[in-house]
């Protein structure tokens, strides 16, 4: 720890995260800030040309109302979203999103991203509120756009490759983060009089179904670890949704999309005896009335009917993408036309992945997958936290004042319930299907909003230099405990006084798995497994304190993992608390398997008090702005 640097960055906001919603928020924040000679200043673990869920690059942007062309309503999406999270979302930020995304997909265009057109100039819709693009540059050109407006602003205001790993508090408000350089040995002090949260979701908090030679494999490229979660709980803001986890069903293995083939290619998935899963089961449909009754059906109720097949021995499960792409070269009126268009259709699935998930193309070159002649399985991942997309989890946000009732408002808008503490895209709670164009705009609007409090609330943040020192020798302590057990046993890796990150990530990746619903469970607990997973939890975090780092990159590897640890033990708390079974194909109480509208129609929130270190669940009430 002696030969680490402690460099000291003093800036009016704080943008941490580069990824979708951070890069929003520069662009508007660079804005408003050079109106009032205010200076942002953006910290990414990573390099922002590549960094976040967008990393790879995406096939389509899933959220475009279309708006001046009278495709959409914005009321109408706050409705779908409603639906696909049976009730629970929170409106007046839906709302607020969805009135602004068009305007962000627009600039998206502007500087340079491809969309589809059709012969009439209008975006090609991949299904109604997703259109496709040519996206595989679609973060850098992203990051580009926003590291022009932070540079535009002044010099050093951009941090890549440092790790965040705590806020700074001044009293009861946050004044700025400390984190660690990934590649020299600087501990960084960023103290800001605003800080705007977009450190994304969290994946590899429940075990993978790719172990072993397929480590890291999963559906959310595994950057993004629960930073958003653990920050914001440290600061002491009130959380929601944190049991509403996402588990997408995908191509098996490679993770590949299939919203392409369910929506533009308008493919079938079926059990592998060719029963169409969402055809077979209408009682099950009856149970979660009225969203198992309602079009389009929710997608854990989607992911809930296929896995009744499985558990039934009915796998494995197909997307029959032959019979798709027979079927649409088959309405080409002559032979020529139809091997025309099925020429097209096998270069556009090609294509779908190598945009976004190029693992995919490879595994179906590596096993002679011909998608015009055969079907590929496909399967539920493993649980992700990305509350911007069809998860929820996040923090509990102020909602915009023009529309957000009451309950939803106490201070600017995207501000947590910790005075200067804003949030975005997977940080920010209960306002899911934002994704990648949702982000960015929500990331626009928080930003706004923190210059806004900057502004209105213009003073010097007070940070006591002991709340630094011992913040510097607890994150750097890992890399002390190595170089000082290393030596006690011939191989490092198995050492009485120290563990390694990977071997604490596989065990809390066996608690999660087995006690809060992971895949080898088929995603099912009860109260007993969960209040079980709570003991294992507290003893993991006991032995946390005995985390060892080689290098940098272990060390960060060290706080990864802790932040993934409080995002497991938000949502276990959650899971139990909520006694009822709402998002089936996410997760199934066992205890209490049925919906139960008339107890838990609300949302659960949940905050750990920095003072007494306790949890606290409760409930808040689900407000509907929309008919
Ligand atoms: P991200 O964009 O993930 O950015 C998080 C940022 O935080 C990154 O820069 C990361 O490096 C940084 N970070 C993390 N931890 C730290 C730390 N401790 N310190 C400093 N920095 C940190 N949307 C679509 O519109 N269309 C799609 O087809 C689509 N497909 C998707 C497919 C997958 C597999 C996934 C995972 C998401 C998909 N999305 C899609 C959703 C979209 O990617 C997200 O909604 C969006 O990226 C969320 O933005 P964000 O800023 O919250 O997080």
């Amino acid at each position: 720890m002696a030969n680490f640097e402690t460099v000291e960055v003093s800036t009016d906001l704080l943008i941490i995260g580069g990824g979708m919603s951070a890069c929003g928020a520069a662009v508007e924040a660079a804005y408003w800030a050079k109106k009032h000679g205010l200076k942002v200043t953006l910290v990414d673990k990573a390099a922002m040309d590549r960094s976040g869920a967008v990393a790879m690059g995406l096939s389509a942007i899933n959220l475009y109302i279309g708006q001046a062309a009278g495709d959409n309503t914005v009321e109408d999406y706050v409705r779908y979203v409603r639906q696909d999270l049976m009730g629970i979302t929170r409106e007046d930020l839906v709302y607020s999103i969805a009135r602004h995304v068009d305007s962000t997909v627009h600039l998206f265009e502007k500087w340079g991203l491809p969309i589809w057109k059709d012969e009439n100039g209008k975006y090609v819709h991949e299904g109604r509120w997703q259109i496709m693009i040519n996206g595989e540059s679609y973060k850098i050109i992203v990051a580009e756009a926003a590291k022009n407006a932070l540079n535009a602003l002044g010099p050093d205001n951009i941090y890549e490759r440092v790790f965040i790993v705590e806020p700074l508090m001044d009293g009861d408000r946050c004044v700025g983060a400390v984190g660690f350089s990934v590649r020299e040995n600087k501990f960084y002090v960023f103290k800001a009089k605003a800080v705007l949260v977009g450190m994304g979701g969290a994946v590899h908090v429940f075990r993978p179904r790719s172990t072993g030679e397929g480590l890291g494999r999963s559906w959310y490229p595994p950057f993004n670890t629960g930073s958003s979660a653990y920050f914001t709980l440290k600061a002491g803001a009130e959380m929601t949704c944190q049991e509403v986890r996402f588990i997408p069903v995908r191509f098996k293995d490679a993770y590949g999309p299939v919203g392409a083939w369910f929506l533009l290619f308008k493919s079938v998935a079926t059990n592998a005896l060719g029963e169409d899963y969402m055809k077979t089961h209408p009682d099950v449909l009856e149970q979660y009335a009225p969203y198992g009754l309602t079009k389009p059906i929710p997608a854990n109720l989607r992911n809930h009917l296929g896995l009744i097949d499985e558990r039934a021995g009915k796998g494995p499960i197909y997307m029959r993408t032959e019979e798709a792409i027979q079927r649409l070269a088959q309405e080409m009126p002559d032979e020529k036309q139809r091997k025309k268009k099925l020429k097209e259709l096998e270069a556009e699935a090609w294509e779908d992945f190598l945009d976004m998930t190029i693992s995919q193309a490879l595994l179906w070159a590596a096993t002679n997958t011909f998608p015009e002649e055969k079907p590929s399985e496909i399967a539920a991942c493993e649980p992700y936290f990305i509350g911007s997309h069809s998860g929820a989890s996040g923090a509990w946000v102020s909602g915009p004042e023009d529309i957000a009732p009451a309950e939803y408002q106490w201070g600017y808008t995207n501000m947590s319930t910790v005075k200067g503490l804003f949030c975005a895209g997977d940080a920010s709670g209960a306002s899911s299907h934002k994704f990648s164009s949702g982000s960015f705009t929500e990331g626009r609007i928080a930003a706004k909003s923190a210059i806004r409090f900057i502004v209105e609330n213009n003073e010097e943040p007070k940070v006591d230099a002991a709340q630094i020192e011992e913040l510097k020798a607890r994150i750097l302590k890992p890399l002390d405990t190595f170089e000082q057990y290393k030596g006690m046993t011939t191989d490092p890796d198995v050492n009485p006084n120290y563990i390694r990150p990977k071997q604490f990530m596989f065990r809390l990746q066996k608690i999660m798995d087995e006690y809060a619903g992971g895949v080898s469970k088929s995603f099912t607990t009860n109260k007993y497994l969960l209040e079980r997973g709570l003991e294992l939890l507290a003893m993991l975090k006991e032995d946390s304190e005995k985390l060892a780092a080689e290098s940098l990159h272990e060390l960060m590897r060290c706080w990864e993992n802790v932040h993934r640890m409080w995002q497991a033990e938000a949502h276990i708390r959650s899971v139990l608390f909520r006694e009822e079974t709402r998002w089936p194909g996410y997760y199934i109480r066992a205890d209490f398997p049925n919906l139960d509208e008339e107890n838990w129609k609300c949302f659960v929130n949940c905050r750990w008090d920095r003072n007494t270190g306790q949890w606290e669940v409760f409930k808040r009430p689900v407000i509907s702005i929309i008919d």
